[in-house]
């Protein structure tokens, strides 16, 4: 059967059981601000407002953002925003967490944009299982990609659980994972140019089935030489080297790139 996907990932989740076990795992407590991304119809902010200091909820529909005037009205730790979440300056908040059910199609821009924001210190996400997977996915494994190496640059990212599509009203074609990004104090390897790390990710995933001594031809000259002079098999495939091969391999390259 072909579902018709709704407008502006309108895919609600009414579950209390499950909102509370999301805001259990986000670990936020009376201290912290937390944003909401698509508040919606406010089920979820409604947990947040008694579990967080403050709830900054976004939502972009003028329906609903009425709607959560509405339910909302007098309560004071929250403040609703209605504006394009990617539109919104997180910078300007001082420190705050994320806990949200992401509108699907800005999954990755928006992890993208709040992954930038040195302000955030975890996100708590409900995403597409598949996206989850490749987030925290270490290598070797069919999910590692690109995206789970500069994921896993910023932040520890967990899987806590799975939501099944039926749980969502109404239900979208794939199923959702909950996943926890906590910002790491620093990245786990040193960098020299972080430009030319996540150069040589995007290069080398973005021909993954290549062995790496030919989908790095972009980025250096004579791509198997250099690899085998810094001990690095140039037969491999990307889900085969670790953010620290990555790591090495880019601060190598940095090397002769500055003489
Ligand atoms: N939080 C609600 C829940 O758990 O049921 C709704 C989640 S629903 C998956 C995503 C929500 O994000 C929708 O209410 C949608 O209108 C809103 N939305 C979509 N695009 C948005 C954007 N760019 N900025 C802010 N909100 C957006």
């Amino acid at each position: 059967m072909h579902r018709k996907t709704p407008r502006l990932g309108q895919h609600f989740l009414r579950n209390r059981e499950i909102l509370e076990k999301i805001v259990t795992v986000s670990e936020i407590s009376l201290s912290d601000k937390v944003v909401e991304i698509g508040a919606g119809m406010g089920d979820l902010t409604e947990i947040l407002i008694n579990n967080a200091k403050e709830v900054i909820a976004i939502e972009i529909d003028p329906a609903l953002y009425k709607i959560l005037k509405e339910r909302f009205y007098g309560r004071e730790n929250i403040k609703l925003i209605n504006q394009d979440a990617l539109k919104f300056a997180y910078e300007e908040l001082g420190e705050f967490k994320v806990v949200s059910n992401i509108p699907y199609y800005i999954t990755k821009p928006i992890i993208f944009r709040l992954i930038e924001t040195p302000n955030l210190k975890s996100m708590t996400l409900t995403i597409q299982k598949e996206v989850a997977e490749r987030l925290s996915a270490k290598p070797s494994i069919k999910a590692y990609s690109a995206l789970s190496i500069i994921a896993q640059y910023y932040t520890e990212a967990e899987i806590k659980f799975y939501i099944p599509a039926k749980f969502f009203s109404p239900p979208p074609e794939v199923d959702s994972a909950v996943i926890k990004m906590d910002r790491r104090e620093k990245p786990p390897v040193d960098v020299s140019d972080e430009k030319l790390f996540f150069r040589l990710i995007k290069s080398a995933f973005g021909q993954r089935r290549k062995m790496i001594g030919n989908s790095l031809k972009s980025i250096i000259d004579e791509p198997k030489d250099f690899l085998m002079k810094i001990g690095i098999d140039p037969m491999k495939r990307p889900e085969e080297l670790s953010i620290n091969d990555f790591a090495y391999l880019s601060n190598e390259l940095c090397k002769i790139c500055k003489k």
